[in-house]
């Protein structure tokens, strides 16, 4: 889309990027450009750049760490607002009696949307703190891991959030969600239009070495089970119900290291499709197609993708 200068002034103040390709803010390592793209830093900034989007009648995309999203080759239309530089200092307090009013452990630690989950889960381990250790090595940002429901080691965001701050963008207010409204389920959270600004958890008190322990057995257990340090967004496919997960059905089917190009399925965990350097998103979405119709051919069952594809 070509932006005129009128809209292009109304940003002015946000310092944006213009046709900025979207590589670089994905774990994918691919993706065409974005027409503006900015980085806010505070909740504030956040507001002012969705009443001005509003205003000029652009779409908005959210991206915060882009470490479960696929970017199309032809990039994203109107405005992205990348959520990276959302974050202050973790802000750990103590209720001062549970609901049952016993005095108890819990801890409540509050992080902007844009805090690494894996900043405020080491910040968890080394305050003794229990409850997050499953999220050891898991990329992107706070606010990414609620919407996607993040989880590992049996565990998930659901478990352990106590309450979410959104801006609603149907009338730019801020409203407080409890955790008992959230509609959490499998790698989902069910919030239309809105944007997540602020997280809270709930955590346990306990003794640093336990956790620490629980967070670097399963650092060691990621990194040696997945292929961490190659471009990916993590699990391609949601597992399908039963008890056969995506990665074995995908290797079962004979796509383990299946090619497209520079995309590949990853030959330590078949449930990734990694980007040897030199792919493009419409590589990985011909490779994950074929994937699917494998493992439909074979097994009957049709895999749905983890990875939220956005653009045109
Ligand atoms: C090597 C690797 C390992 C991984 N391991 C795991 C794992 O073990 N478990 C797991 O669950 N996932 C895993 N993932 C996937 C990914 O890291 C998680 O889903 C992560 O929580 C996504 O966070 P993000 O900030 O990168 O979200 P993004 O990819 O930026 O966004 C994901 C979706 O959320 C939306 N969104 C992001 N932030 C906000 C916000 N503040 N408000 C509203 N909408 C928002 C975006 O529009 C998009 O639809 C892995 C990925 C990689 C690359």
């Amino acid at each position: 889309m070509v932006l005129s200068d009128n809209i292009k002034n109304m940003f002015a103040s946000f310092a944006p990027e213009t046709q900025m390709a979207m590589d670089r803010y994905t774990s994918f390592r691919v993706g065409g450009p974005a027409d503006l793209l900015v980085l806010p830093s505070t909740v504030d900034q956040v507001i002012a750049l969705i009443k001005t989007a509003q205003k000029a009648a652009l779409p908005v995309t959210i991206i915060g760490g882009g470490t479960n999203v696929l970017i199309s080759d032809k990039g994203i239309r109107g405005l992205v607002v990348v959520l990276t530089r959302l974050k202050q200092k973790i802000e750990q307090t103590t209720p001062s009696t549970s609901t049952d009013g016993h005095a108890s452990n819990s801890v409540h630690l509050t992080a902007l949307a844009g805090e690494r989950l894996g900043s405020l889960c080491r910040y968890a381990a080394d305050a003794g703190l229990a409850g997050l250790a499953w999220a050891a090595g898991i990329p992107g940002t706070v606010g990414g891991a609620v919407m996607m429901n993040a989880g590992a080691f049996g565990s998930d965001m659901s478990r352990v959030v106590t309450e979410i701050e959104v801006l609603d963008l149907a009338n730019l207010e801020t409203r407080v969600l409890a955790a008992d409204s959230l509609q959490f389920s499998y790698r989902k959270l069910v919030l239309e239009n809105s944007i997540v600004l602020k997280v809270r958890l709930e955590l346990t008190r306990t003794d640093t070495q336990t956790v620490k322990e629980e967070f670097y057995r399963n650092l060691k257990t990621k990194q040696s089970t997945q292929p961490v340090s190659q471009a990916s967004a993590g699990c391609f496919f949601q597992n399908p119900p039963g008890d056969k997960p995506a990665g074995f059905l995908i290797e079962q089917a004979g796509m383990k290291s299946a090619r497209c190009n520079g995309a590949m399925v990853s030959d330590l965990h078949a449930n990734f499709i990694v980007n040897h350097g030199n792919a493009c998103a419409s590589d990985i979405l011909n490779l994950a197609c074929q994937v699917k119709k494998s493992v439909y051919e074979k097994f009957g069952i049709n895999l749905k993708e983890e990875v939220k594809t956005i653009g045109d």
